[in-house]
């Protein structure tokens, strides 16, 4: 049977596998504990029960996968699903912890102006397994237990509410005490803003951490850099953060990507810090990262600081976000397959020449 047939374990919940008692912690630890996705290698496992597992369940959801190092650290990881599609994952380790960035879909259909992976379209949606598939095979190539990967972001390509029903599977996959054990307060979505879908996660959960890019302050150049903002009002948008503030108690994160003579006005700041007031609230201004064909220019870092300085001087707690990854491609609205931008810098890995993997 090919991989594609089998039932992709890691998209499953523990109660779902046809196993109990200490068995099923003993898989569980091999899978989530020791991130070991080759069931021939899990040897406290009766070789039978191995044997079945191998011929019902795959953990294998990539056909392979190639990993792009930055000389910050990082590491952009390009994966080749099943079908021959890909994604990209971008890990990013710090002094004492790290943070993984995945994807939730090939493409995205937003087609934000500003963002590579908005330019090359959509190709699908990802399914559970593929993205927690992704954390999977990260921990395994890096070396380290998937459990130890305590922040994850939905930040890579695709709007994760357009896929919430996949993506919301995979939330409670990590967030399960009894798979990854994540808490929801360092799972963090990154939505361009769907009012509706925004409401549906209010209401059912999971309640993680919640990032709307907002890019602009004034409908007119919202709708000129995102094309979902001619649907989703800006006044809309903060109804539903505000709804999800009042179920969750979160802070809610903006996303603003500076673009020069475009949003950075002075204007603009006051603006913002006008619509934000009475929310718990928080801004990230986003440097713009380069990539080829993009047809915006970053704002000087004079401009940059001036426009931080407005918000705070209105009360508004903001930061700069310098992406991770930049000349990996692998930065905040980088992701676009691009291959190895140097032979040397790649490392290529292929599932059948991986354990891990
Ligand atoms: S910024 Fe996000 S929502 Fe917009 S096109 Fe890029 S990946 Fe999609």
């Amino acid at each position: 049977m090919s991989a594609a047939a089998l039932r992709q374990l890691a998209g499953l919940f523990p109660e779902e596998l046809p196993l109990g008692g200490y068995r099923l912690e003993q898989l569980l630890g091999w899978v989530y504990g020791r991130g070991v996705t080759d069931f021939s290698q899990m040897h406290t496992l009766p070789a039978s029960l191995r044997g079945e597992l191998a011929a019902a369940f795959s953990l294998q959801p990539f056909a392979g996968l190639q990993r792009v190092d930055a000389e910050d650290g990082s590491s952009r990881y390009l994966f080749t699903l099943l079908d021959g599609q890909r994604t990209e994952a971008v890990y990013m380790p710090y002094a004492g912890h790290s943070t993984l960035c995945v994807s939730s879909m090939v493409g995205c259909p937003a087609a934000c102006r500003f963002c590579a992976t908005g330019a090359m379209g959509f190709g699908r949606n990802l399914s559970a397994a593929e993205v927690v598939g992704q954390l999977l095979a990260v921990a395994g190539d890096q070396g380290i237990s998937p459990r130890s990967l305590r922040n994850l972001v939905f930040m890579g390509m695709g709007e994760p509410l357009l896929n919430l029903a996949q993506v919301r599977r995979a939330a409670e996959i990590l967030l399960h005490p009894r798979a990854l054990g994540m808490s929801a307060r360092r799972v963090t979505l990154s939505t361009v803003g769907l009012p509706a879908k925004i409401l549906a996660l209010s209401a059912s959960g999971p309640h993680l951490r919640l990032a709307i890019s907002l890019h602009a302050p004034d409908e007119p150049t919202r709708q000129r850099i995102i094309p979902t903002a001619h649907a989703h009002p800006i006044a809309e948008i903060l109804s539903a953060a505000s709804a999800y503030q009042e179920a969750t108690g979160r802070r809610i994160s903006f996303e603003y990507s500076l673009l020069r003579g475009v949003n950075d006005h002075d204007w603009q700041a006051d603006l913002l810090a006008e619509l934000l007031r009475g929310l718990i609230a928080h801004v990230n201004l986003i440097p713009l990262n380069p990539w080829p064909g993009s047809p915006y220019r970053a704002t000087s870092e004079a401009g940059l600081q001036r426009f931080l300085d407005r918000l705070a001087l209105r009360g508004i707690p903001v930061s700069v976000r310098r992406s991770r990854g930049r000349e990996a491609g692998a930065a905040c609205g980088q992701l676009a397959l691009a291959a190895a931008p140097r032979a040397d810098s790649a490392r290529g890995l292929s599932a059948q020449n991986s354990s891990r993997l």
